[in-house]
This record gives structure tokens, sequence and C-alpha cells, in this order.
């Protein structure tokens, strides 16, 4: 699932066009404003990609995907399924549903990912690399329109 977005840097002016890359880990919904909620989000500031997975998951579910769904787009994403698992594994064995807590570097630029609050998503300015340009046009009604598309 990719989306175009714009972006504009307010320190040094600069205008730029990118593709925001959103891959799915485990058994969640499509992203939409309303469900993100419940979904963890890390993002690549540098290249765009955006991982999603489940903030909460039973350890029987989060087995039976990566067993009979887990895909050959969730390949790169190899330590961030195995630190899913890890974190999954170090909960309690009482909480049902363990929260996911994890960080990541990004598996194609080795850069370290952020988590995402809300649709708040910054890029780093290609031109003048400052880190806090948000993205504009960032809609996640319109990707749910071009994945179905
Ligand atoms: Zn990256
Ligand atoms: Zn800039």
């Amino acid at each position: 699932m990719a989306w175009d977005f714009e972006a504009h840097c307010p320190e040094c002016d600069h205008r730029w066009e990118g593709i925001l890359i959103i891959y799915r880990l485990g058994d969640i919904p499509r992203p939409r404003d309303r469900t993100m909620a419940n979904i963890g989000q890390l993002f690549c500031s540098y290249c765009y990609r955006l991982v999603c997975f489940p903030q909460r998951v039973a350890r029987g579910s989060w087995a039976r995907w990566r067993r009979e769904c887990c895909d050959s787009e969730s390949k790169p994403w190899q330590p961030i399924l195995d630190k899913i698992g890890a974190s999954l594994s170090a909960a309690p064995w009482y909480v049902r549903k363990p929260k996911v807590l994890i960080d990541a570097d990004c598996p194609f630029c080795r850069r370290s990912m952020s988590p995402v609050r809300g649709d708040e998503m910054c890029v780093v300015c290609p031109r003048c690399a400052c880190a806090t340009v948000a993205v504009a046009e960032f809609n996640h009604s319109n990707i749910i329109e071009l994945d179905d598309a």
C-alpha cells in the first residue's frame, strides 16, 4: 500500500513530493482514521516507510498470523517481528492481550524509526535535513480509496 504526499519545509522553503509506503504486520485492519488508535506505528522519516502492527494482541493470534499469513512483504521486517514476539513473551502470563512495546531501526536505511502519534508524521527535509517537517495533505481515507480502486 502506498500513497503520494507533498511536504513543505518551513526552514528552507523546499517543497517536494514523496511516496509513503505502508506495511501491515499482524491481523490488523487497513489503516484509517478511527481505528488507528489501536494500531502501533513506526515511521522512517528518511525513506517514508510506515509499519503498522497491533498495539495489543493475544500471543496465540500473533503466533497464528506468523505461521499462516506472514508473507514476503513482511520479510524485511523480520527484526521487528522478532521484537514483537519478544515483547509478548516478556509480558506476564495472565495478561491476555499484552501491549506491544518495541523500538526499531528501519530495515531499508538503518536509521531509527519513530513512533507516530495520531496522524502526525514528520519527514526529514532532503535539502536542509530539518527533521520536523510535517507531511502535508496526508489523509488515511485517501490511502484506502487508492488501495481499493
Ligand atoms: Zn528508512
Ligand atoms: Zn528544509
